[in-house]
């Protein structure tokens, strides 16, 4: 099994509902996210895909979200735009770009700080 990680940052601003405390008021993070993909094989040129590629991928999911208000944003419509389903959202969008690339999403780790990350494992 190989995998290659890419890692980005996006800021945007959210508030959590239903949760208690200081994360129901408006707020914003500098969000780090790592996607990683995997697959048994290598590719004939010896690399598992194009880092460059990845890099891409992501950067056009994540500019759907920074500096944007995520609870206004369609796809968080109905449900808090918490590190879970922002996770969860880009692994999904990453799934689809993948299809075709002959890897498949492993994982999608989000920082909301330095010391506090979340990670969406696709079934
Ligand atoms: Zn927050």
């Amino acid at each position: 099994m190989y995998e290659v990680t890419i890692i980005k940052s996006f800021s945007s601003a959210h508030l959590l509902s239903r949760i208690g405390g200081k994360c129901e008021e408006l707020h914003g993070h500098n969000f780090k996210v790592e996607v990683t993909v995997g697959a048994m094989d290598l590719k004939e040129t010896g690399l598992l895909i194009d880092f460059r590629v990845v890099k891409k991928w992501l950067g056009e999911i994540l500019e759907q979200m920074d500096h944007q208000y995520l609870n206004e944003l369609p796809f968080f419509s109905g449900i808090n735009p918490s590190a879970e389903n922002i996770a969860k959202y880009i692994g999904e969008e990453m799934a689809l770009k993948v299809k075709t690339s002959g890897v498949k999403v492993a994982r999608v780790k989000i920082r909301e700080s330095e010391n506090a990350a979340v990670t969406y494992i696709p079934k």
